[in-house]
């Protein structure tokens, strides 16, 4: 393998994957550097949720959203111990990273039935489509040669948050129910559909 790159991203995370991806895409060598023998660090034990106010999603279903009234949220989150600039840099830069990767093909999606956490209570909540989750995709879309991922002890592969919230939410004893099987055997490619 040629050793020379011209991109080279630390740790196989959300973050690692997707700079990686997008220097990919400006045309430059990039290559993933990962310490564990599997890919996907703390990302693959979290929920996947992406939090974007004022989003392309949110738009495209018509529901009503802006920068500032996702401003208005953080501010009250974090309660006056936040850097004014760095929350609008985030809200600005959160809706046009999705748009950008959702570009270079990532299925976005919205998480049905999942509001704002201090939903309808705080100033600038909103009750859908905020916190967005990428569709999950089968094992065998990936090639052979595929590192193996992360399995999340809270959650088997396959299934989304959308899944979990429809079933009942996060901490039901869901892992027993036939649609939950379902989605498990189609992760692992036993079977075609969920
Ligand atoms: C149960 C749970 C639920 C969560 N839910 C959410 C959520 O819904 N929404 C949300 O926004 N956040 C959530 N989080 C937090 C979120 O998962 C993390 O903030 C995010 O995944 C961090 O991504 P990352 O790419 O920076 O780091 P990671 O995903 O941790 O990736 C870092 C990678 O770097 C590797 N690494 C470290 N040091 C080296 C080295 N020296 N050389 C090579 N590789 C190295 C590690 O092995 C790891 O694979 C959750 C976290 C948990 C645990």
């Amino acid at each position: 393998m040629d050793p020379h790159f011209d991109w080279i991203a630390v740790g196989s995370g959300a973050s690692g994957l997707a700079n990686a991806l997008w220097a990919a895409h400006r045309g430059l060598k990039a290559i993933v550097i990962e310490k564990a023998p599997v890919v996907g660090g703390a990302t693959a034990y979290s929920y996947g949720g992406l939090w974007a106010p004022n989003n392309m999603l949110q738009r495209a279903a018509r529901i009503n959203d802006s920068d500032e009234q996702g401003l208005e949220y953080l501010r009250f989150l974090s309660g006056g111990f936040a850097e004014e600039e760095k929350m609008r840099t985030y809200v600005k830069e959160a809706s046009a990273t999705i748009k950008a990767f959702a570009q270079l093909g990532v299925p976005f999606r919205m998480i049905e039935g999942l509001p704002d956490h201090y939903f309808p209570g705080a100033p600038g909540s909103l009750g859908l489509g905020r916190t967005l989750e990428v569709a999950p995709l089968p094992k065998k879309a990936l090639p052979d040669s595929a590192p193996a991922l992360l399995e999340s002890p809270y959650m088997p592969g396959g299934v989304s948050w959308s899944d979990a919230i429809k079933w009942g939410g996060l901490k039901t004893s869901s892992t027993r129910r036939p649609s939950m099987r379902r989605v498990k055997d189609w992760w692992h490619g036993c079977s075609s559909s969920v």
